[in-house]
């Protein structure tokens, strides 16, 4: 059985990269038309041995005139409602924002099935931040870097019951 991953969280944590990583250059879906915002992009992910949609929810970071707030929030209940389970990725060098906090609230209220990650964990300067991700309430988040491919073993591991 294969099931589908929404990637979420704040602009800017590793979303992107590590939807990249994932698919490569499998991207099953994207809008083409032109003009239109790419807000949600699916494609076919590999890991390890699983094989699985996943779902990017881009477009945040483009200036719209609704309010940045209100348009993550839309996203992020449009890809938790297609999804069977989220990774919520949290930037581990940043460490825990209100932001996060927000997504952290949504996930809940949607009672999505939640895997936490905080990426962009390589070397000692995200050590702090990936203990401060406790404090979401989530559980154990997967320490990881998307750049470098580190905690991909990990994440599968996560993913493994779902699949
Ligand atoms: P998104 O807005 O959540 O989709 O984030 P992006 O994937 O666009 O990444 C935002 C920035 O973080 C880019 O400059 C990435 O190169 C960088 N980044 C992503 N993953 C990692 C990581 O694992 N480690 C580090 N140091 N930087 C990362
Ligand atoms: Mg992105």
């Amino acid at each position: 059985m294969s099931f589908t991953l929404a990637i979420v969280g704040r602009p800017n944590v590793g979303k992107s990269t590590l939807f990249n990583r994932l698919v490569g250059k499998r991207l099953a879906l994207v809008d083409d038309q032109p003009g239109v915002t790419r807000d949600l992009r699916e494609g076919e992910a590999r890991l390890g041995g699983l094989r699985f949609t996943v779902i990017d929810t881009a477009g945040l970071e483009e200036a719209t005139d609704e309010s940045l707030q209100g348009r993550m929030r839309r996203l992020t209940e449009r890809a938790v409602e297609m999804a069977d389970a989220c990774l919520f990725l949290v930037d581990g060098r940043v460490g825990i924002l209100p932001a996060d906090e927000v997504f952290a609230d949504i996930l809940r209220r949607k009672n999505a099935h939640v895997i936490l990650g905080a990426n962009k964990a390589e070397g000692k300067a995200a050590d702090a931040g990936v203990i401060e991700a406790y404090s979401l309430g989530l559980g154990e988040p997967v320490r990881m870097s998307a750049e470098h491919g580190e905690g991909m073993g990990e994440l599968l591991t996560a993913l493994e019951p779902i699949a």
